[in-house]
């Protein structure tokens, strides 16, 4: 079964839809294994289920069988690093993006992710709405080189506007501190996405760590193939400030040595040699 689990398909040749109509043949294989949902925790066929050793202590609430082989997703091309110092072109674009379910986003936007990651993120959102947090959606995933740009335009002229004494690179150096300049952003990548709470006036701020959902995520997410990618204290690694709501998809194996490790991305990176 582990193997079944793991098969690794290129990514231009997934058309994977996101749909729920989208039952495949790979759910049939998996069905014996999602009959063991809810089963004996800690039993031989979970630690098969998510290919990690020994790890027996969590069982998935949601059925996961449509699920495990978008987890299961690794290799370099998940593991792409985009920061303030590794750059991609105006030209990068991920090679499979799809677009979630309306329902999974902040006023039903289209939001478009690669499609592993994409697959991963609707599981780890149903997981969290089964513990009754229906509030949290996700608020952006993929976005393009030139939206990027626009965003940070918009940005810079609010400070500017905000603060008419600075000068340009004294703006910019502002909005840098919460913004990436264009061909920065981890969003080009279509492997991220922002979670946020939908209350009265959802914003993405700190304050989403003291939702109860984020604790869970801090345990869980790599679960899901995720990892929280600007941790708070990490600001000198990953240049960016605390983000509670930004999760990035690297597939189970890495998120998993990367939660066990409490590393960011680029230390992982690093000492894989990669
Ligand atoms: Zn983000």
């Amino acid at each position: 079964m582990k193997g079944i689990m793991k098969v690794q398909k290129p990514m231009h040749r997934r058309a994977v839809r996101l749909c729920a109509g989208a039952l495949s043949a790979l759910l049939l294989l998996c069905s014996t294994l999602t009959g063991c949902q809810g089963g004996e925790p800690g039993g031989e066929t979970k630690t098969d289920q998510t290919g990690i050793p020994g790890d027996d202590s969590y069982t998935y609430r949601i059925d996961m069988g449509k699920y495990w082989s978008a987890i299961n997703a690794g290799g370099s091309d998940y593991l792409t690093l985009v920061n303030k110092s590794v750059t991609v072109s105006a030209s990068y674009a991920p090679s499979t993006l799809v677009t979630l379910d309306p329902s999974y986003t902040l006023y039903g936007k289209e939001i478009q992710m690669e499609s592993n990651a994409a697959l991963a993120a609707e599981a780890m959102l149903l997981e969290l709405w089964s513990y009754g947090w229906t509030d949290i959606l996700i608020t952006s995933g993929y976005r393009s080189y030139q939206y990027q740009s626009t965003l940070f335009n918009t940005y810079l002229a609010r400070e500017q506007e905000a603060h008419p004494a600075w000068s340009t690179a004294r703006c910019e150096q502002e909005v840098l501190t919460y913004s990436a300049r264009p061909g920065t952003s981890e969003h080009h990548t279509g492997l991220c996405m922002d979670l946020i709470v939908n209350d009265s006036n959802p914003v993405l701020d700190e304050s989403f760590a003291k939702h109860p959902a984020y604790a869970w995520l801090q345990e869980n997410a790599y679960r899901f193939g995720f990892i929280l990618r600007y941790p708070d204290g990490k600001e000198s690694v990953t240049g960016y400030q605390y983000e509670p709501w930004h999760y990035r998809f690297v597939g189970i194996e890495a998120a998993t040595a990367i939660h066990a490790g409490g590393l960011t991305l680029e230390e992982y990176l690093s000492r894989s040699g990669g």
